[in-house]
């Protein structure tokens, strides 16, 4: 029904353009993939049924089959009151969704730079903040601040620029672009002829606009995507308080159901700086060093839990993405002997000496549980054999998705 609707429309408007224009605008058109109008292409290709290759941007137009010219920057006028749930009937209220596509964590964290372009050099400390309040969710993608030379974006980071964007569009704070190609939105585009913002309403935009940048879509229209491993009432139910709310509101903090969107896109890691008891889930026994010995070299192993020092971890996010992870009973770092790639290589407690045999990149599983995986190797922190006995041994060994290398994680 729907489909069929928005085609019969654009046909439609396909017609007027061919009786009013009848020419193709395929001259000094850009190539696709450049950042521009993903999200309108996204709808293009996959809800309408439209071909990439029928589609070219022509500075800010969008063009469909040679004739159909839709303004990039109003493209949903076009099909705003069109929009109906999948089941028919009236209007629905968008709840949580995105946009289809988010940002690649390869392994770990993924670290994002928002590159403050000189033009937005007035909103520094409120991309501070931004950052700040991004980075306590937790998540794999963590943000990181640096304010650029020159007006020039930067590939692979968020660049953050101030422009003007004309007479039509002064009730209109920010724009942002959408990840591609596994790469947050290249861009945030802060209007110098919009709205006066507080700096709370600096920071809500903000947030906002780097939601889009890692696929958040609006809380309070009606498309993008389910987000399908969030509870059903964030699924269901408006969220008066969402952050991708549209509107020039004050920051209060993200909402409990933004939270759950951001953790169902984005994980939730450990706590950097936190204490942690680590339990194997194959064999319920605790992450544990040998008689809590302070000696460089000594083994570390599995132990029945006993509510000690000797089975507590401070787990240190590093500028690299991984984590180190520091008993707390000897001051020493979980280590890959002689960082050697071997599968069944001992893991044991050495002193910190800030390398790659110390790193490890921690993701959430399904279940809850966590996978450690050795930066310096690539293998995984595994109890031997899965063996449920008191002393059995924890080595690395390859990734091989069971039980034996998964640990739950428990804050003191
Ligand atoms: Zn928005």
């Amino acid at each position: 029904m729907k489909k069929n609707l928005l085609k019969s429309m654009l046909w439609a408007v396909a017609v007027m353009a061919a009786v009013f224009t009848g020419c193709k605008k395929e001259k000094d058109s850009l190539k696709l993939g450049q950042g521009l109008y993903q999200e309108e292409i996204a709808f293009l290709i996959n809800d309408m049924g439209f071909l990439a290759s029928d589609i070219i941007i022509d500075g800010n137009q969008i063009i469909v089959q040679g004739d159909m010219a839709f303004d990039g920057e109003n493209f949903w006028d076009h099909f705003s009151n069109e929009q109906v749930s999948e089941t028919g009937g009236s209007i629905v209220e968008r709840k949580h969704r995105m946009v289809g596509t988010t940002v690649a964590i390869p392994n770990g964290i993924r670290n994002i730079t928002l590159n403050v372009l000189p033009s937005a050099s007035y909103y520094s400390s409120a991309i501070q903040s931004t950052a700040n309040a991004w980075n306590a969710r937790n998540s794999n993608i963590r943000f990181y601040c640096q304010n650029g030379s020159q007006e020039t974006e930067i590939a692979g980071m968020i660049n953050i620029k101030v422009a003007n964007f004309g007479p039509s569009s002064t009730n209109i704070m920010a724009q942002a672009s959408w990840p591609t190609n596994g790469d947050p939105g290249i861009r945030i585009r802060i209007n110098s002829t919009g709205p006066a913002m507080s700096p709370s309403q600096q920071i809500y935009t903000l947030i906002h606009e780097i939601g889009h940048c890692v696929g958040l879509c609006h809380t309070d229209t009606n498309d993008g995507y389910a987000i399908s491993n969030i509870p059903t009432t964030c699924k269901i139910n408006f969220d008066p308080f969402s952050v991708m709310r549209q509107g020039n509101n004050p920051w209060n903090g993200f909402s409990p159901c933004d939270k759950e969107a951001i953790k169902a896109l984005y994980s939730e890691l450990p706590v950097s700086g936190g204490t942690y008891k680590l339990t194997h889930k194959g064999t319920n026994q605790c992450l544990d060093v040998v008689n809590n010995s302070s000696n460089p070299g000594t083994n570390v192993r599995q132990w029945t839990d006993n509510g000690n020092n000797a089975q507590r971890w401070i787990i240190t996010l590093e500028s690299d993405g991984y984590f180190k992870l520091t008993h707390k009973g000897t001051n020493q770092c979980l280590d890959v002997a002689y960082n050697s790639s071997n599968p069944g290589t001992n893991v044991q407690q050495w002193t910190d000496n800030g390398n790659n045999a110390q790193r490890w990149a921690i993701q959430l599983q399904a279940d809850g549980s966590y996978k450690l995986t050795h930066k310096g190797t690539n293998q995984c922190l595994d109890v031997a054999y899965n063996s449920p006995n008191p002393g059995a041994n924890v080595q690395q060994w390859t990734d091989n998705g069971n039980d034996a290398q998964r640990w739950i994680f428990t804050q003191d």
